[in-house]
């Protein structure tokens, strides 16, 4: 049995195109598609093993990626989006027809990662954004049903895939936040 981890990586990981400037995300529904323009590449492209994130049918883990919230905005059929949990501290504007997560927004200014939202690149239009560098979240996918005994197989994928398994974020996203967090108690200068 192979491993499964997200279609648009279990054929191998594909390289990105470093001209890609940005596209249009579009949702899943066959008419009044939601689309949003994202005016840059994205950054950190990552699998999350986390269970709010959305994914395919059958995938463990989504595909998600950051771009600067003031490049993206929604083109099209925005009536249709529903933020899922209007508590949680990351917003995701979901497609109430299809489910798909448009984009993911941190409303709250103090929060370190304000300014960005994240993106599921597989929903652009076309290919060459940023390729995948890391897995986040890999333990979390036993929350949504992975057995433990496969989480050794599945650490050994992502490694041949060079998508090094975190179970949290990546060490420079960690050293993101623990930085925001000790300059806003004073410990290191802003
Ligand atoms: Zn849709
Ligand atoms: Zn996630």
């Amino acid at each position: 049995m192979s491993v499964k981890i997200h279609p648009l990586v279990d054929q191998g990981v594909k390289a990105g195109n470093s001209g890609f400037s940005g596209g249009t995300l579009k949702c899943k529904c066959a008419k009044d598609q939601v689309t949003v323009n994202i005016k840059s590449n994205v950054a950190f492209n990552h699998v999350c093993g986390c269970t709010r994130c959305w994914k395919p049918e059958g995938a463990a883990f989504s595909l998600v990626a950051v771009v600067p919230s003031e490049k993206l905005s929604v083109t099209a059929n925005a009536q249709k989006l529903k933020i899922v949990d209007s508590a949680a501290a990351i917003q995701r504007f979901a497609c109430t027809g299809c489910g798909a997560h448009m984009y993911l927004r941190i409303e709250n200014k103090a929060h370190p990662f304000h300014g960005l939202d994240f993106v599921h690149p597989e929903l652009f239009d076309a290919g060459g954004w940023e390729a995948p560098r890391f897995a986040a979240f890999v333990s979390s996918i036993i929350e949504s049903g992975t057995k433990p005994a496969e989480m050794e197989g599945i650490r050994k994928r992502l490694k041949e895939l060079n998508l090094e398994p975190y179970d949290c974020l990546s060490p420079a996203l960690m050293d993101i936040l623990a930085t925001h967090t000790a300059k806003a108690k004073g410990m290191l200068a802003a």
